[in-house]
């Protein structure tokens, strides 16, 4: 470990400093979930590795906690009192077609890496929604629309630039064989912010321009036929498939297609890679009458159209748990929830099929969790609509109904939680390691994350 660097000024930092109250302030601590309003003490608009090293080294000297922010579509706290560094300004994206690697800077989002790829006829492990960022999306694992044929994000991960606690710049390769750099590689990818800011990540991509896929959806009274044809047909697909339900409890918005306006709704989701999407999906579209069918074969650009996440900022609340296994009454358990005649304030049930390259670890091993289990599910609800004890009153009965089944779970899926609920996503080797990690590379315990492993 390094020793503490001498304190900083941030009168050294490139990008702005703002205060409550100057402005931009607002603009500048937006983040995607408006449930939250996050309230630091000072906002350092970082636009490089060295404006953040001095924003840490600033905290560490004023004796204040460091947070970092992105897009906020991972915002769960209001950051109180921090030093919040918002890396939106460091944009950077440079793409290697023939190492077939990214490498991109602390703000950058999953869109703009998708259009640099696709120029070359590849691809990142990107997730649902293009807008949410890269770092904060694979430090947590990340997993997409490619995921069952290509594993998590962090399994493609090459290199980082890391700020730690202390405010070091550490740059942490695969090959790396320093001890501290060997943990610091294991840990981040799949343990998140707790043990430093990452201010450049470099990954693979993959040669995918074209995929076969996109959503069915079916009317939200049909969900019992559905789910239980979906649970029993996705565990036999090919891992070049990825497929996913959801039970979704749409607005009103003039923004979705009329059959969707207002309505409850089951979607299914699907992604081939091969020549036998149509067959294979064959007997979902024979499940019931669907009701809108966008499956087709398009280019990567497009991978928004399997999920079809909200682009707009919205006030909202979610919770996830991993399941070894879906058998009838698992899917009963969840309709029970959520299912037709059923006033849930859950915008969303979801349950993604997992298995295949999730399961296998990568070359490096790393900290990513939900590998054993076979499905994800996951709630969220808008808290507009809903108070927020109603919707986190949903998703935690869902959950609960679910615990005959529940096996681990993904850190991206979490929720808000605790850190004794966060810990429990790994096993006891496992969760010593990163707490022992943690504390070797954060002992005063600087760095102000929403997940907290304990
Ligand atoms: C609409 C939507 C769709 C999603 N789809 C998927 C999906 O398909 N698959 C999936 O796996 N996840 C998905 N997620 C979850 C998402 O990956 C996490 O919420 C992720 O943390 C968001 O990262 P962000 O940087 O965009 O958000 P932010 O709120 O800016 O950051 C969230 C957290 O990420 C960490 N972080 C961000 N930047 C850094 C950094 N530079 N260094 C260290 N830590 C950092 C911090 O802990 C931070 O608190 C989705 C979320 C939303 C809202």
């Amino acid at each position: 470990m390094t020793t503490l660097l001498p304190p900083a000024d941030l009168a050294a930092v490139v990008g702005p400093v703002l205060r409550p109250g100057d402005p931009g302030w607002r603009e500048e601590i937006a983040g995607f979930n408006l449930a939250y309003t996050p309230t630091p003490a000072v906002v350092v608009g970082a636009t490089s590795t060295a404006d953040v090293a001095t924003a840490v080294r600033y905290a560490g000297s004023v004796g204040k906690r460091v947070a970092v922010q992105a897009t906020g579509h991972g915002l769960m706290s209001d950051l109180d009192d921090t030093v919040l560094i918002t890396t939106r300004r460091m944009t950077a994206v440079a793409v290697d077609p023939a190492a077939r690697t990214a490498r991109v800077a602390a703000g950058v989002r999953w869109r703009a890496v998708i259009d640099a790829a696709a120029e070359h006829g590849l691809a990142p492990l990107s997730g649902s929604s293009s807008q949410v960022g890269v770092v904060g999306y694979t430090t947590g694992g990340g997993l997409g629309p490619l995921c069952r044929r290509y594993g998590f994000a962090a399994d493609h991960v090459t290199r980082f630039t890391i700020v730690t606690a202390d405010g070091a710049v550490r740059e942490v390769l695969a090959e790396s064989t320093d001890p501290d750099d060997v943990d610091l590689f294991w840990a981040v990818r799949g343990g998140k912010g707790s043990f430093g800011i990452v201010t450049e990540l470099e990954f693979g991509l993959v040669p995918v321009a074209r995929f076969h896929g996109g959503a069915v959806f079916f009317a939200g009274e049909d969900a019992p036929a559905v789910l239980h044809a979906w649970r029993e047909w996705a565990p036999t697909l090919p891992e070049d498939t990825t497929t996913s339900v959801a039970l979704l409890r749409l607005p009103p918005v003039p923004e979705l297609p009329e059959p969707l306006r207002g309505r409850f709704v089951v979607a299914l989701r699907f992604t081939h890679l091969g020549e036998q999407g149509p067959a294979l999906l064959a007997p979902m579209r024979a499940a019931a009458t669907p009701i809108m069918d966008v499956v087709a074969d398009l280019p990567f650009a497009a991978i928004d159209a399997v999920h079809m996440d909200p682009t707009e900022p919205m006030p909202s609340w979610d919770r996830g748990v991993g399941l070894a296994e879906l058998p009838g009454a698992a899917v009963d358990a969840v309709l029970a929830q959520a299912g037709p005649g059923v006033a849930s304030p859950l915008t969303m049930v979801e349950i993604r099929l997992l298995g295949g390259a999730v399961a296998r670890a990568p070359r490096v091993p790393n900290a990513v969790t939900g590998r054993d289990a076979a499905f994800s599910v996951f709630t969220v609800g808008v808290t507009a609509a809903s108070s927020v004890e109603a919707v986190a009153g949903a998703g935690a009965a869902v959950v609960e109904a679910l615990r005959p089944w529940a096996r681990g779970g993904l850190l991206n899926f979490l929720g808000q939680a605790g850190p004794g609920r966060v810990g429990q996503l790994w096993g006891p080797a496992e969760r010593a390691r990163l707490v022992a990690i943690r504390e070797r590379f954060d002992p005063a315990g600087l760095l102000a994350t929403n997940v907290v492993i304990g």
